[in-house]
């Protein structure tokens, strides 16, 4: 499979950065991994074909992740391709019935399908076995595995747990919001990532949804993770792609 980068942001604008959006592909098939605000112009600019992208899962119910998808529906459907399947947390249905209620336009012609996701069970979505597990933050947030390779994890605080359900991956992707000292409730900051992920059987860990804040703090947030957990780990940067 191969992962690409679209957004490494957070609410906070920043010229460097796109909010929430990584775009899976394997044998063909494309799959979005939330899809937050600036994703549409970074399909755009990937040269992607995002007309037949039709496959979205979506992490948790906040606007970073998600405020790009209706535009990214009425695209498709203007271009042709009105069908697409969404994945979400529980009460993702009523969600995204109320998020496009206004706009009838868009809504009488696209066809969605929504699932929602529950912790635990496996499911099979645009050839990918995925299982999904509960994080902590302001809303339910979901992590999605993939293939028991790769886990995307939404918006958090750092778990313990989590080292469990990412053991034997090869690539997991994690928020770190903030750099040590900063205030981050139902967020991540880099020792506490480290202390949290500490000893877990993961190749690489791959940080990402960063605050302005962390801009040139980023070297110093990676030492203060790798004191703790000893794999390989970087910040992902905008339209990275990695062959897993
Ligand atoms: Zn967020
Ligand atoms: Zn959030």
């Amino acid at each position: 499979m191969r992962l690409t980068v679209l957004g490494t942001g957070c609410p906070i604008p920043d010229p460097q950065r796109t909010q929430s959006g990584y775009l899976l592909e394997k044998s063909g098939k494309l799959m979005l991994i939330d899809c937050g605000s600036g994703v549409l112009a970074q399909l755009a600019r990937l040269g992607v074909d995002w007309e037949h992208l039709d496959t979205f899962l979506i992490t948790h119910h906040h606007l970073d992740h998600l405020s790009d998808l209706l535009p990214l529906f009425t695209a498709r459907w203007l271009m042709g391709f009105p069908r697409a399947t969404v994945y979400g947390p529980a009460g993702t249905q009523e969600f995204i019935s109320q998020m496009m209620a206004p706009f009838s336009y868009v809504k009488d012609h696209v066809s969605l399908q929504v699932q929602e996701i529950k912790a635990g069970a496996v499911h099979s979505i645009a050839g990918f076995e995925v299982s999904a597990f509960t994080m902590r933050h302001f809303v339910t947030s979901l992590a999605y595995k993939f293939d028991r390779t790769l886990v995307i994890c939404g918006d958090s605080e750092p778990l313990p747990e989590l080292r469990e359900f990412v053991q034997d991956c090869k690539l997991v992707l994690h928020e770190c919001s903030l750099p040590n000292g900063y205030q981050a409730p139902g967020h991540t900051t880099p020792t506490a990532l480290g202390q949290a992920l500490a000893g877990a059987k993961i190749d690489w860990l791959l940080l990402t949804h960063f605050y302005p804040e962390a801009a040139t703090r980023i070297p110093e947030m990676l030492d203060a993770v790798r004191k703790h957990f000893h794999g390989r780990v970087s910040a992902a940067t905008e339209l990275q792609s990695i062959e897993l």
